[in-house]
Parts: structure tokens; sequence; C-alpha cells
């Protein structure tokens, strides 16, 4: 169920409609715990959903309890990295997250799940993957790519 990059997130597109659907499993590490957890999957879900051009888009977080190759690993951390460097994510499946976020309006979260869903940072515009001045929202070419990226998970085709 993975695709060659590594990416793991599943999309079905009917129509206009659009469902995101990101299987990860956060890792809790030192005074970190659930209640960080569901407000990392608030963001993301209230972020990634709504309507960006003609799609209507529902985006869920499925938070599972286990590691194996078909889930994202979230490694949350307490408090603020160390370094100064933002909480991020590699080869699309791994993240450290930090539980105080560095960006305007606790952003973070958001942004590091699109890169679960395989985009890249952009430095135009203020959509959400934009990796400094986010505005928290996706447009509709993001939303068209996060669905070209994705496992299609429905028979509807991409
Ligand atoms: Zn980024």
């Amino acid at each position: 169920m993975t695709d060659p990059t590594g990416l793991i997130a599943y999309a079905c597109k009917d129509g206009n409609a659009v469902g995101i659907a990101v299987p990860i499993n956060f890792v809790l590490h030192g005074g970190s715990s659930q209640s960080d957890v569901n407000r990392m999957i608030g963001a993301i879900e209230n972020s990634w959903s709504g309507k960006f051009g003609n799609f209507n888009v529902k985006a869920v977080v499925m938070q599972v309890f286990s590691s194996n190759e078909s889930v994202n690993t979230v490694h949350v951390i307490d408090g603020y990295s160390l370094n100064g460097s933002f909480s991020r994510v590699k080869n699309n499946q791994h993240g450290l997250w930090f539980t105080r976020p560095s960006r305007p309006g606790g952003l973070d979260y958001p942004h590091e799940a699109g890169h679960l869903m395989g985009l890249p940072d952009f430095s135009t515009g203020q959509t959400v993957m934009n990796n400094l001045y986010t505005s928290g929202k996706p447009d509709k070419w993001e939303i068209q790519q996060a669905i070209n990226n994705a496992v299609s998970s429905c028979s509807c085709g991409k």
C-alpha cells in the first residue's frame, strides 16, 4: 500500500468531493501527551478540510498505535526545538514535531502533514506549504497535488 517515494497518504476523489486520510503513529517523548496529539490532529484536519477551488475536502488523520511500513511515524517532543529549527518531516514519512509550534498561529502541523502527503515547500504564495508564512490553508493546486501523490483509496480513480 505504500508508493516508491515512501509516501503514505490515501485519497478518494468522487467528482468535487475529496477525502484525504493520513495514518500516523504518534510516539510520545518526555512530557508530551495525547492532548498534544489531539491538538496536532485537530490543526491538520481543520486546515486541510474545506472548500478549495471546486474541491470539497474532508481530511482525517487516522491515529494508529503501531509502526509498520504502511503508516507514518511522528515523534512528539515536549517543548521547543533546541536548535531553533522547526518541526520537520523526513522522507515524507518520519516526523519530529515539537509541542510548542514555531510558526505563527501554531501552523506547524498542517504544514508538516502536507509533507506527509508528499508536498514540497513552496516559498511563493502564502498557502499551507509556504515554509515560513503559511496561511494555514492549502490552495486547489496543493489539494490536486496531494490527490495525485496519494494512494487512491477508492475505485473512482484520481
Ligand atoms: Zn516544510
